[in-house]
Protein backbone atom coordinates (compact mmCIF):
# COMPACT_ATOMS: atom_id res chain seq x y z
CA UNK A 1 0.00 0.00 0.00
CA UNK A 2 1.03 3.96 -0.92
CA UNK A 3 2.86 5.14 2.07
CA UNK A 4 3.74 8.99 2.48
CA UNK A 5 4.79 11.49 4.69
CA UNK A 6 5.53 15.25 5.24
CA UNK A 7 8.80 15.87 7.20
CA UNK A 8 8.84 19.25 8.65
CA UNK A 9 11.82 20.18 10.16
CA UNK A 10 10.64 22.58 13.16
CA UNK A 11 11.95 26.42 12.25
CA UNK A 12 9.29 27.86 14.47
CA UNK A 13 6.91 28.71 11.20
CA UNK A 14 4.75 26.47 8.46
CA UNK A 15 5.58 28.10 5.42
CA UNK A 16 2.76 27.63 2.79
CA UNK A 17 4.94 25.46 0.64
CA UNK A 18 5.51 23.38 3.16
CA UNK A 19 1.44 23.06 3.76
CA UNK A 20 0.80 22.96 0.25
CA UNK A 21 3.68 19.05 0.43
CA UNK A 22 1.16 18.53 3.47
CA UNK A 23 -1.57 18.60 1.73
CA UNK A 24 -0.48 16.76 -1.69
CA UNK A 25 1.06 13.88 0.86
CA UNK A 26 -2.19 13.30 2.47
CA UNK A 27 -4.25 14.13 -0.37
CA UNK A 28 -2.25 11.24 -2.87
CA UNK A 29 -2.63 8.47 0.01
CA UNK A 30 -6.29 9.18 0.62
CA UNK A 31 -6.81 9.10 -3.02
CA UNK A 32 -5.15 5.66 -3.32
CA UNK A 33 -6.43 4.03 0.22
CA UNK A 34 -3.25 4.68 1.39
CA UNK A 35 -1.73 6.16 4.95
CA UNK A 36 -0.06 9.74 5.52
CA UNK A 37 2.89 9.44 7.60
CA UNK A 38 4.58 12.78 9.55
CA UNK A 39 8.28 12.75 10.55
CA UNK A 40 9.41 15.65 12.59
CA UNK A 41 13.03 16.26 11.62
CA UNK A 42 14.41 17.95 14.87
CA UNK A 43 17.59 16.88 14.74
CA UNK A 44 18.47 20.22 15.01
CA UNK A 45 18.57 20.23 18.82
CA UNK A 46 18.68 24.32 19.15
CA UNK A 47 16.10 25.26 16.58
CA UNK A 48 13.61 22.45 17.32
CA UNK A 49 11.79 24.06 20.25
CA UNK A 50 8.62 22.69 22.10
CA UNK A 51 6.93 25.41 20.18
CA UNK A 52 8.48 25.01 16.77
CA UNK A 53 7.14 21.71 16.97
CA UNK A 54 3.50 22.86 18.38
CA UNK A 55 3.33 25.16 15.01
CA UNK A 56 3.81 22.52 12.89
CA UNK A 57 0.87 20.24 14.92
CA UNK A 58 -1.71 23.10 15.19
CA UNK A 59 -0.70 24.42 11.48
CA UNK A 60 -1.87 20.36 10.10
CA UNK A 61 -4.85 20.25 12.44
CA UNK A 62 -6.05 23.38 11.60
CA UNK A 63 -5.95 21.87 7.92
CA UNK A 64 -7.72 19.24 8.55
CA UNK A 65 -4.15 17.53 7.44
CA UNK A 66 -3.85 14.47 10.15
CA UNK A 67 -1.62 11.80 10.33
CA UNK A 68 -2.48 7.90 10.37
CA UNK A 69 0.56 6.73 12.75
CA UNK A 70 1.49 8.25 15.77
CA UNK A 71 4.73 10.99 14.62
CA UNK A 72 7.98 9.91 14.38
CA UNK A 73 11.10 11.77 15.60
CA UNK A 74 14.40 11.70 14.14
CA UNK A 75 15.86 13.20 17.27
CA UNK A 76 14.89 9.50 18.65
CA UNK A 77 16.66 7.29 15.74
CA UNK A 78 19.88 8.10 16.11
CA UNK A 79 20.67 4.89 17.02
CA UNK A 80 19.45 3.45 14.27
CA UNK A 81 20.86 6.21 11.69
CA UNK A 82 24.61 4.95 13.22
CA UNK A 83 23.71 1.28 13.45
CA UNK A 84 23.31 2.17 9.30
CA UNK A 85 26.80 3.72 9.07
CA UNK A 86 28.29 1.39 10.24
CA UNK A 87 26.69 -0.94 8.75
CA UNK A 88 28.04 0.46 5.33
CA UNK A 89 31.49 0.87 6.93
CA UNK A 90 31.71 -2.39 7.80
CA UNK A 91 30.73 -3.72 4.09
CA UNK A 92 33.53 -1.35 2.87
CA UNK A 93 30.65 0.85 0.96
CA UNK A 94 32.17 3.74 3.46
CA UNK A 95 35.18 4.55 4.81
CA UNK A 96 36.51 6.70 8.06
CA UNK A 97 37.65 9.98 6.99
CA UNK A 98 40.06 11.48 8.94
CA UNK A 99 40.52 15.23 7.31
CA UNK A 100 41.13 18.10 9.82
CA UNK A 101 38.88 20.99 9.60
CA UNK A 102 41.94 22.93 8.05
CA UNK A 103 42.56 20.08 5.66
CA UNK A 104 38.69 20.68 4.30
CA UNK A 105 38.83 23.84 4.28
CA UNK A 106 42.28 23.94 1.83
CA UNK A 107 40.11 21.42 -0.38
CA UNK A 108 36.94 24.24 -0.81
CA UNK A 109 39.86 26.81 -1.39
CA UNK A 110 41.60 25.20 -4.03
CA UNK A 111 38.63 24.18 -5.49
CA UNK A 112 37.38 27.66 -5.63
CA UNK A 113 40.43 28.73 -7.34
CA UNK A 114 40.26 26.28 -10.08
CA UNK A 115 36.47 27.45 -9.94
CA UNK A 116 34.91 24.25 -9.65
CA UNK A 117 32.46 23.19 -6.91
CA UNK A 118 33.87 22.20 -4.19
CA UNK A 119 33.89 18.94 -3.43
CA UNK A 120 35.81 16.18 -1.36
CA UNK A 121 38.70 14.78 -3.08
CA UNK A 122 38.20 11.50 -2.09
CA UNK A 123 41.77 11.50 0.45
CA UNK A 124 40.88 8.82 2.69
CA UNK A 125 38.97 6.85 0.44
CA UNK A 126 41.80 4.45 0.16
CA UNK A 127 43.97 5.70 2.50
CA UNK A 128 45.11 3.03 5.12
CA UNK A 129 43.06 3.92 8.28
CA UNK A 130 45.97 3.29 10.19
CA UNK A 131 47.96 6.56 8.75
CA UNK A 132 45.56 8.31 11.09
CA UNK A 133 46.76 9.69 14.35
CA UNK A 134 45.94 7.84 17.33
CA UNK A 135 42.42 8.31 18.73
CA UNK A 136 41.64 11.08 15.91
CA UNK A 137 38.31 12.08 15.23
CA UNK A 138 36.82 10.89 12.16
CA UNK A 139 33.78 11.30 9.66
CA UNK A 140 32.29 8.46 8.15
CA UNK A 141 31.89 9.56 4.28
CA UNK A 142 30.00 6.95 1.83
CA UNK A 143 31.87 5.98 -0.90
CA UNK A 144 30.05 7.46 -4.32
CA UNK A 145 30.32 5.92 -7.63
CA UNK A 146 33.07 7.46 -9.88
CA UNK A 147 31.90 6.47 -12.88
CA UNK A 148 28.59 6.62 -14.86
CA UNK A 149 25.42 8.32 -13.90
CA UNK A 150 22.51 8.13 -11.70
CA UNK A 151 18.78 8.85 -12.89
CA UNK A 152 15.96 9.38 -11.30
CA UNK A 153 12.46 9.41 -12.53
CA UNK A 154 10.49 11.86 -10.77
CA UNK A 155 6.82 11.69 -11.15
CA UNK A 156 6.48 15.39 -11.57
CA UNK A 157 10.32 16.44 -13.03
CA UNK A 158 10.35 13.11 -15.37
CA UNK A 159 13.90 12.28 -16.16
CA UNK A 160 16.73 13.64 -14.31
CA UNK A 161 19.96 12.64 -14.30
CA UNK A 162 23.63 13.42 -13.01
CA UNK A 163 26.78 12.30 -14.14
CA UNK A 164 28.14 10.27 -10.94
CA UNK A 165 31.75 12.54 -11.34
CA UNK A 166 29.68 15.03 -9.73
CA UNK A 167 28.75 13.74 -6.78
CA UNK A 168 31.28 13.50 -3.69
CA UNK A 169 32.02 11.28 -1.02
CA UNK A 170 29.60 12.86 1.39
CA UNK A 171 29.47 12.52 5.06
CA UNK A 172 26.63 10.16 6.75
CA UNK A 173 27.79 10.33 10.35
CA UNK A 174 29.92 13.58 11.51
CA UNK A 175 33.08 13.38 13.61
CA UNK A 176 30.53 13.92 16.90
CA UNK A 177 28.63 10.73 16.22
CA UNK A 178 25.47 12.95 14.49
CA UNK A 179 23.76 11.84 11.33
CA UNK A 180 23.60 14.24 8.71
CA UNK A 181 20.52 15.07 6.87
CA UNK A 182 20.63 13.36 3.77
CA UNK A 183 21.25 9.70 5.63
CA UNK A 184 18.81 10.39 8.27
CA UNK A 185 16.33 11.12 5.52
CA UNK A 186 17.12 8.06 3.69
CA UNK A 187 16.77 5.60 6.75
CA UNK A 188 13.90 7.21 8.06
CA UNK A 189 11.61 6.95 4.70
CA UNK A 190 13.06 2.98 4.14
CA UNK A 191 12.32 1.72 8.02
CA UNK A 192 8.88 3.89 7.81
CA UNK A 193 8.16 1.69 4.34
CA UNK A 194 8.04 5.14 2.64
CA UNK A 195 6.67 4.30 -1.13
CA UNK A 196 6.45 8.05 -2.25
CA UNK A 197 8.18 10.84 -1.22
CA UNK A 198 6.73 14.11 -2.09
CA UNK A 199 8.48 17.40 -1.52
CA UNK A 200 9.87 20.54 -2.79
CA UNK A 201 11.54 20.81 -5.67
CA UNK A 202 14.57 22.24 -3.88
CA UNK A 203 15.16 18.55 -2.72
CA UNK A 204 15.65 17.08 -5.88
CA UNK A 205 19.81 17.39 -5.92
CA UNK A 206 19.47 15.68 -2.66
CA UNK A 207 17.81 13.03 -4.20
CA UNK A 208 21.03 12.16 -6.50
CA UNK A 209 22.73 11.67 -3.27
CA UNK A 210 20.38 10.27 -1.13
CA UNK A 211 20.04 7.55 -4.06
CA UNK A 212 23.60 6.24 -3.13
CA UNK A 213 22.82 5.74 0.60
CA UNK A 214 19.68 3.21 -0.79
CA UNK A 215 22.04 1.66 -3.36
CA UNK A 216 24.53 0.79 -0.74
CA UNK A 217 22.10 -0.55 1.25
CA UNK A 218 20.60 -2.23 -1.39
CA UNK A 219 17.06 -0.85 -0.38
CA UNK A 220 14.80 -0.05 -2.81
CA UNK A 221 14.37 3.50 -3.52
CA UNK A 222 10.96 5.54 -3.07
CA UNK A 223 9.05 7.17 -5.68
CA UNK A 224 9.95 10.56 -5.82
CA UNK A 225 7.62 13.82 -7.11
CA UNK A 226 9.12 17.31 -7.09
CA UNK A 227 7.02 20.11 -6.61
CA UNK A 228 7.73 23.51 -7.86
CA UNK A 229 7.93 26.04 -5.23
CA UNK A 230 5.31 28.69 -4.93
CA UNK A 231 6.93 32.03 -6.18
CA UNK A 232 5.62 35.79 -5.43
CA UNK A 233 3.41 37.46 -7.68
CA UNK A 234 6.16 39.05 -9.83
CA UNK A 235 7.85 35.18 -10.32
CA UNK A 236 10.60 35.55 -7.98
CA UNK A 237 11.11 33.46 -4.86
CA UNK A 238 7.81 34.28 -2.48
CA UNK A 239 9.17 36.24 0.83
CA UNK A 240 7.89 38.38 3.20
CA UNK A 241 7.52 41.57 0.96
CA UNK A 242 4.99 39.36 -1.22
CA UNK A 243 2.48 39.25 1.91
CA UNK A 244 2.13 36.22 4.15
CA UNK A 245 3.84 33.17 3.71
CA UNK A 246 3.22 31.34 7.02
CA UNK A 247 0.45 29.43 8.11
CA UNK A 248 -0.66 31.00 11.09
CA UNK A 249 -0.69 34.35 9.38
CA UNK A 250 -3.23 33.45 7.01
CA UNK A 251 -5.35 32.04 9.59
CA UNK A 252 -4.85 35.66 11.54
CA UNK A 253 -5.77 37.28 8.30
CA UNK A 254 -8.95 35.57 9.03
CA UNK A 255 -8.67 32.88 6.04
CA UNK A 256 -10.69 29.63 6.26
CA UNK A 257 -8.33 26.59 6.53
CA UNK A 258 -10.78 25.19 3.55
CA UNK A 259 -9.85 28.34 1.70
CA UNK A 260 -6.49 27.84 2.16
CA UNK A 261 -6.23 24.39 1.55
CA UNK A 262 -8.40 24.58 -1.72
CA UNK A 263 -6.15 27.30 -2.96
CA UNK A 264 -2.92 25.58 -2.44
CA UNK A 265 -4.23 22.75 -4.11
CA UNK A 266 -5.24 24.75 -7.23
CA UNK A 267 -1.88 26.29 -6.91
CA UNK A 268 -0.42 24.23 -8.82
CA UNK A 269 -2.80 21.36 -9.58
CA UNK A 270 -5.78 20.81 -11.93
CA UNK A 271 -8.76 19.21 -12.99
CA UNK A 272 -10.44 21.33 -15.75
CA UNK A 273 -11.85 24.26 -14.29
CA UNK A 274 -13.09 23.24 -10.90
CA UNK A 275 -12.12 26.10 -8.75
CA UNK A 276 -13.96 24.97 -5.38
CA UNK A 277 -13.42 21.75 -4.25
CA UNK A 278 -14.45 20.05 -0.82
CA UNK A 279 -12.25 18.06 0.83
CA UNK A 280 -13.91 14.78 -0.36
CA UNK A 281 -13.77 16.24 -4.49
CA UNK A 282 -9.97 16.79 -3.88
CA UNK A 283 -9.58 13.39 -2.41
CA UNK A 284 -11.24 11.73 -5.62
CA UNK A 285 -9.58 14.10 -8.05
CA UNK A 286 -6.22 13.89 -6.33
CA UNK A 287 -3.03 12.75 -8.18
CA UNK A 288 0.37 13.36 -9.12
CA UNK A 289 -0.31 13.84 -12.91
CA UNK A 290 -2.14 16.65 -12.50
CA UNK A 291 0.81 18.46 -10.72
CA UNK A 292 2.89 20.95 -13.30
CA UNK A 293 6.31 21.68 -13.42
CA UNK A 294 5.98 25.41 -14.15
CA UNK A 295 6.47 27.35 -10.53
CA UNK A 296 3.34 28.38 -9.57
CA UNK A 297 2.49 32.24 -8.69
CA UNK A 298 1.02 33.58 -5.34
CA UNK A 299 -2.13 35.05 -6.27
CA UNK A 300 -3.58 36.96 -3.07
CA UNK A 301 -6.26 37.89 -4.59
CA UNK A 302 -7.69 34.69 -5.69
CA UNK A 303 -6.83 33.29 -2.50
CA UNK A 304 -9.33 36.42 -1.28
CA UNK A 305 -11.62 35.56 -3.60
CA UNK A 306 -11.89 31.46 -2.52
CA UNK A 307 -12.10 32.87 0.96
CA UNK A 308 -15.14 34.85 0.22
CA UNK A 309 -17.05 31.69 -1.42
CA UNK A 310 -15.72 29.43 1.36
CA UNK A 311 -16.98 31.89 4.15
CA UNK A 312 -20.58 31.85 2.74
CA UNK A 313 -21.36 28.28 2.83
CA UNK A 314 -19.31 28.08 6.42
CA UNK A 315 -21.61 26.76 9.62
CA UNK A 316 -23.30 30.17 10.74
CA UNK A 317 -22.18 28.78 14.59
CA UNK A 318 -18.60 28.06 13.55
CA UNK A 319 -17.51 31.60 12.37
CA UNK A 320 -19.87 33.05 15.47
CA UNK A 321 -17.46 31.05 17.46
CA UNK A 322 -14.73 32.14 15.91
CA UNK A 323 -15.89 35.83 15.62
CA UNK A 324 -16.66 35.62 19.47
CA UNK A 325 -12.78 34.82 19.89
CA UNK A 326 -11.37 38.04 17.52
CA UNK A 327 -13.97 40.12 19.18
CA UNK A 328 -12.43 39.56 22.42
CA UNK A 329 -9.59 41.76 21.51
CA UNK A 330 -11.55 44.32 20.46
CA UNK A 331 -11.53 47.46 22.78
CA UNK A 332 -15.34 48.57 24.15
CA UNK A 333 -16.82 45.66 22.42
CA UNK A 334 -18.60 42.80 25.00
CA UNK A 335 -18.39 39.31 24.30
CA UNK A 336 -21.17 37.50 26.43
CA UNK A 337 -24.15 35.16 25.52
CA UNK A 338 -26.25 38.88 24.22
CA UNK A 339 -23.50 38.97 22.04
CA UNK A 340 -23.58 35.86 20.50
CA UNK A 341 -27.02 35.43 20.21
CA UNK A 342 -26.87 38.61 18.24
CA UNK A 343 -24.40 37.94 16.16
CA UNK A 344 -25.48 34.45 15.16
CA UNK A 345 -29.11 35.80 14.38
CA UNK A 346 -27.06 38.45 12.15
CA UNK A 347 -24.22 35.82 10.50
CA UNK A 348 -26.45 34.97 7.40
CA UNK A 349 -26.12 38.37 6.46
CA UNK A 350 -23.05 39.55 7.45
CA UNK A 351 -20.84 36.31 5.99
CA UNK A 352 -22.54 37.30 2.21
CA UNK A 353 -20.33 40.74 2.77
CA UNK A 354 -17.13 39.60 4.37
CA UNK A 355 -14.19 37.90 2.36
CA UNK A 356 -12.46 37.53 5.71
CA UNK A 357 -13.18 36.41 9.36
CA UNK A 358 -11.08 39.93 10.13
CA UNK A 359 -13.62 41.88 8.05
CA UNK A 360 -16.53 40.05 9.55
CA UNK A 361 -15.21 40.89 12.95
CA UNK A 362 -15.33 44.25 12.18
CA UNK A 363 -18.41 44.38 10.50
CA UNK A 364 -19.82 43.05 13.69
CA UNK A 365 -18.14 45.26 16.36
CA UNK A 366 -21.51 47.37 16.98
CA UNK A 367 -23.28 44.05 17.99
CA UNK A 368 -21.28 44.05 21.27
CA UNK A 369 -20.85 47.87 22.10
CA UNK A 370 -23.13 49.59 23.88
CA UNK A 371 -24.36 53.29 23.83
CA UNK A 372 -23.12 55.58 23.04
CA UNK A 373 -21.80 53.79 19.92
CA UNK A 374 -18.73 55.40 18.29
CA UNK A 375 -19.51 57.08 14.94
CA UNK A 376 -18.15 57.15 11.22
CA UNK A 377 -17.90 60.40 9.67
CA UNK A 378 -19.94 59.37 7.03
CA UNK A 379 -22.58 58.03 9.71
CA UNK A 380 -22.24 61.22 11.92
CA UNK A 381 -23.09 63.57 8.50
CA UNK A 382 -26.07 61.43 7.59
CA UNK A 383 -28.10 62.49 11.05
CA UNK A 384 -29.38 65.55 9.84
CA UNK A 385 -32.42 67.39 11.63
CA UNK A 386 -34.42 66.16 9.12
CA UNK A 387 -33.43 62.56 9.19
CA UNK A 388 -33.39 62.78 13.04
CA UNK A 389 -36.79 63.57 13.20
CA UNK A 390 -37.77 60.45 10.92
CA UNK A 391 -35.61 58.31 13.17
CA UNK A 392 -37.89 59.44 15.88
CA UNK A 393 -41.15 58.69 13.77
CA UNK A 394 -40.37 55.10 13.18
CA UNK A 395 -38.89 54.51 16.81
CA UNK A 396 -42.11 55.19 17.93
CA UNK A 397 -44.16 52.73 14.97
CA UNK A 398 -40.93 50.43 15.96
CA UNK A 399 -41.94 51.01 20.05
CA UNK A 400 -45.48 50.01 18.91
CA UNK A 401 -44.84 47.03 16.52
CA UNK A 402 -46.86 43.94 17.91
CA UNK A 403 -43.45 41.56 17.64
CA UNK A 404 -39.65 42.51 16.07
CA UNK A 405 -38.88 39.61 13.75
CA UNK A 406 -37.15 40.80 10.13
CA UNK A 407 -40.58 40.40 8.37
CA UNK A 408 -42.37 43.31 11.12
CA UNK A 409 -39.84 45.35 11.33
CA UNK A 410 -39.73 45.06 7.10
CA UNK A 411 -43.39 45.99 7.57
CA UNK A 412 -43.52 48.43 9.65
CA UNK A 413 -40.60 50.25 8.10
CA UNK A 414 -42.50 50.42 4.98
CA UNK A 415 -45.98 51.52 6.01
CA UNK A 416 -44.51 54.39 8.32
CA UNK A 417 -42.55 55.25 4.91
CA UNK A 418 -45.38 55.48 3.07
CA UNK A 419 -47.53 56.91 5.60
CA UNK A 420 -45.36 60.46 5.85
CA UNK A 421 -43.84 59.98 2.04
CA UNK A 422 -40.45 58.98 2.54
CA UNK A 423 -38.74 56.52 -0.04
CA UNK A 424 -37.33 53.47 2.42
CA UNK A 425 -33.82 54.94 2.48
CA UNK A 426 -34.49 57.71 3.85
CA UNK A 427 -35.83 55.97 6.83
CA UNK A 428 -33.20 53.20 6.84
CA UNK A 429 -30.12 55.30 6.84
CA UNK A 430 -31.03 57.32 9.43
CA UNK A 431 -31.97 53.53 11.43
CA UNK A 432 -28.81 52.05 10.32
CA UNK A 433 -26.46 55.03 11.36
CA UNK A 434 -27.91 55.61 14.89
CA UNK A 435 -27.81 51.67 15.97
CA UNK A 436 -24.38 50.45 14.16
CA UNK A 437 -22.59 54.22 14.09
CA UNK A 438 -21.73 52.82 10.65
CA UNK A 439 -23.23 53.27 6.75
CA UNK A 440 -23.13 49.58 5.82
CA UNK A 441 -24.51 46.50 7.80
CA UNK A 442 -26.58 43.27 6.53
CA UNK A 443 -30.57 44.37 5.57
CA UNK A 444 -32.10 46.87 8.02
CA UNK A 445 -34.75 44.51 8.88
CA UNK A 446 -32.51 41.29 10.31
CA UNK A 447 -29.72 43.96 11.80
CA UNK A 448 -32.76 45.45 13.79
CA UNK A 449 -34.04 42.39 14.50
CA UNK A 450 -30.49 41.05 15.59
CA UNK A 451 -30.58 43.86 18.24
CA UNK A 452 -34.01 43.38 19.57
CA UNK A 453 -36.10 45.82 20.23
CA UNK A 454 -34.84 47.33 23.65
CA UNK A 455 -31.13 47.54 22.00
CA UNK A 456 -32.77 49.00 19.24
CA UNK A 457 -34.77 51.48 20.67
CA UNK A 458 -31.60 52.25 23.05
CA UNK A 459 -29.61 53.34 20.26
CA UNK A 460 -31.96 55.10 18.24
CA UNK A 461 -32.71 57.34 21.78
CA UNK A 462 -29.40 57.97 22.73
CA UNK A 463 -29.35 59.52 19.14
CA UNK A 464 -32.45 61.63 19.88
CA UNK A 465 -31.65 62.74 23.39
N1 LIG B 1 13.04 18.37 6.55
C1 LIG B 1 13.09 18.81 5.20
C2 LIG B 1 12.54 20.21 5.10
O1 LIG B 1 11.82 20.65 5.98
C3 LIG B 1 12.25 17.96 4.27
C4 LIG B 1 12.90 16.69 3.96
C5 LIG B 1 12.14 15.86 2.97
O2 LIG B 1 10.94 16.10 2.73
O3 LIG B 1 12.75 14.91 2.48
O4 LIG B 1 12.83 20.88 4.15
Amino acid sequence: TIRTRFAPSPTGLLHIGNARAALFNFLFARHHGGKFLLRIEDTDRERSTQKAVDVIFDGLAWMGITPDEEPVFQSTRQARHTEVALELLEKGLAYKCYCTPEELKQMREDAMAQSKPPRYNGLWRDRDPSEAPEGAPYAVRIKAPREGETTITDLVQGEVRVANAELDDMIILRSDGTPTYQHAVVVDDHDMNITHVIRGDDHLTNTFRQAMIYRAMGWELPEFAHLPLIHGPDGAKLSKRHGAQSVVEFRDMGYLPEALCNYLLRLGWGHGDAEILSREEQIKLFDLDGVGRAPSRMDYAKLLHINAVWMRQADDERLTDDVLERLKAVDGVQVNDTTRTRLLALMPGLKERARTLVELTENAQFLGRQVPLPFTEKAKKLLTPEALQILDGISRDLAAAPDFTAETIDSTLRQFAEREGHKLGQVAQPLRAAVTGSTSSPGIDATLAALGRDETLARTGAVLH
